[in-house]
């Protein structure tokens, strides 16, 4: 099946999966109806849990279900429609409230309903969750601390709604329509089980070695790794997989990495190339040869393949692992045509693969334009970023031909979607990898 037909399967099947229960609602013995406000905002919080649940399986990791977008797109999706189905979730009460001040007094009383208890832990899990996720850079929490907490609160949250949903009771006198909400509960969290313990016991039972780490121009460490007592696995160049090194892949310390080496290779031998950018890729090149490490993959729909008269790719700083995999694996399968890789990075000596690059133009069509921006003296070459002007320098027209690949810091990318854009390049020619979903 085409990604094409798949993407639109999947669609139908999440719009199934959040229509079906609410549908159900309708169903069977139905409580006499209330007024419109009362009803649309139980609609409301009814469509939002149902869209909340599902959280849990777009983040599940299922290669399946994301290879048609991509992980990026679906982590981009992931956030936006959380913001939708809080929203849906929080207008929720301020109806129910604007409609009935009167529930608002049952404090005095001393009886809030336990169904109230669980609706006010949900809402307030979910605010919490998202003004986290939200400000997480601002706040300062470390990426394992927000991971974990970020996966508590989307529990706490999506059980309290169902909680307070049965509570109340409205609507779910039935059994059989209780039965089904709570069913469809028990089903998102067990995926949450699947991704943190079913899943890492597969990964446990196949380690990686390290038997190589080689340093690199650009403050970047590439690891060598060979599969331990299985035969790996095949990826397409440009997929990326998750890294566990220290410690075991129970832990919520796995960190994304597109692999650098040829994807031609029948070892199961596989290299990632790593930039040390913060506390995990800091110690990256003390890793002992030997070190027993994990790999869950690959991941990501950034890969060649598609017909092309020539491939460009345009790589800003570390964002040339992903291309230096796809020039590698033209070069092994002997694909003869046409590579221009656009490569935007500091100065002349932090170039990483500079001089693997320079070889490799023997082995294939491979043109490479470095841009610096921060040129050396007597610097002939492009200087300052990769822009649109800089495509048009070194690009055959028609420029809508060519098959685009784009990585790179986020400005950049911005930029350069934008210039291929104003180039006439439709957007099904240029494919990008964000290495900021997270
Ligand atoms: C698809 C993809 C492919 C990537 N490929 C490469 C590559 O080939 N080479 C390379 O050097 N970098 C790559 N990265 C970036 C790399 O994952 C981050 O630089 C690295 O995780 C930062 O970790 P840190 O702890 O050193 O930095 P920190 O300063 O602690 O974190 C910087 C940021 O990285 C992200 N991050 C940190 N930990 C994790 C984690 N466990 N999981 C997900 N994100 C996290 C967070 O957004 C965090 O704010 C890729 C990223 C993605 C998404």
């Amino acid at each position: 099946m085409t990604y094409a037909a798949r993407s639109i399967v999947w669609m139908v099947i999440y719009l199934l999966f959040i229509f079906l229960p609410l549908f159900a609602l309708l169903t069977g013995s139905l409580p006499p109806a209330r007024g419109f406000w009362t009803e649309f905002s139980a609609a409301l919080g009814y469509s939002g849990l149902a869209i909340m649940g599902l959280q849990f399986g777009l983040t599940a990791r299922f290669r399946f279900v994301t290879e048609p977008w991509g992980e990026d797109v679906i982590y981009h999706f992931h956030r936006r429609i959380s913001l939708f189905a809080v929203a849906l979730v929080v207008v929720h009460p301020l109806i129910m409230f604007s409609v009935h001040p009167e529930l608002l007094a049952f404090p005095q009383y001393g009886e809030v309903p336990w169904g109230a208890v669980f609706a006010f832990l949900s809402v307030f899990s979910l605010l919490a969750l998202v003004v986290t996720a939200l400000s997480r850079a601002k706040l300062r929490i470390p990426y394992e601390l927000w991971h974990i907490t970020h996966v508590a609160l989307a529990i706490i949250a999506v059980t309290g709604g169902l909680l307070h949903m049965v509570g109340w009771g409205f609507y779910l006198a039935d059994p059989w329509k209780r039965s089904l909400w709570i069913a469809l509960t028990i089903f998102w969290i067990a995926l949450v089980f699947y991704v943190r313990v079913v899943k890492p016991l597969f990964i446990l039972r196949r380690p990686y070695r390290v038997q190589e780490v080689r340093r690199e121009r650009g403050d970047t460490t590439t690891l060598v790794m060979r599969p331990d007592g299985h035969t790996g696995f095949r990826f397409k160049p440009g997929q990326f997989g998750w890294l566990t090194v220290w410690g075991s892949p129970f832990k919520i310390t796995a960190h994304p990495f597109s692999f650098s080496s040829s994807a031609a290779t029948s070892d199961g031998h596989v290299e990632i190339s790593i930039r040390n950018l913060g506390d995990f890729t800091r110690e990256i090149n003390k890793v002992p040869v030997g070190q027993r490490v994990y790999l869950d993959g690959p991941y990501g729909a950034f890969t060649i393949g598609n017909p092309a008269d020539m491939h460009v790719l345009i790589a800003g700083g570390v964002g040339i692992t992903p291309m230096m995999s796809m020039i590698r694996t033209l070069a092994d399968v002997g694909d003869k045509r046409a590579v221009v890789l656009l490569y935007g990075s500091q100065d002349w000596d932090s170039i990483t693969f500079r001089e693997e690059l320079e070889k490799l133009k023997a082995r294939l069509g491979l043109t490479v334009v470095h841009v610096l921006s921060e040129p050396p003296v007597g610097w002939t070459g492009e200087r300052g970023f990769i822009t649109a002007e800089v495509l048009m320098r070194h690009l055959p027209k028609p420029y809508a031909d060519h098959e685009y690949f784009i990585c790179g810091p986020a400005v950049m990318m911005d930029a350069i979607e934008r210039g291929l854009g104003e180039l006439g390049v439709p957007m099904s020619k240029y494919h990008s990898e964000r290495y900021s979903f997270v």
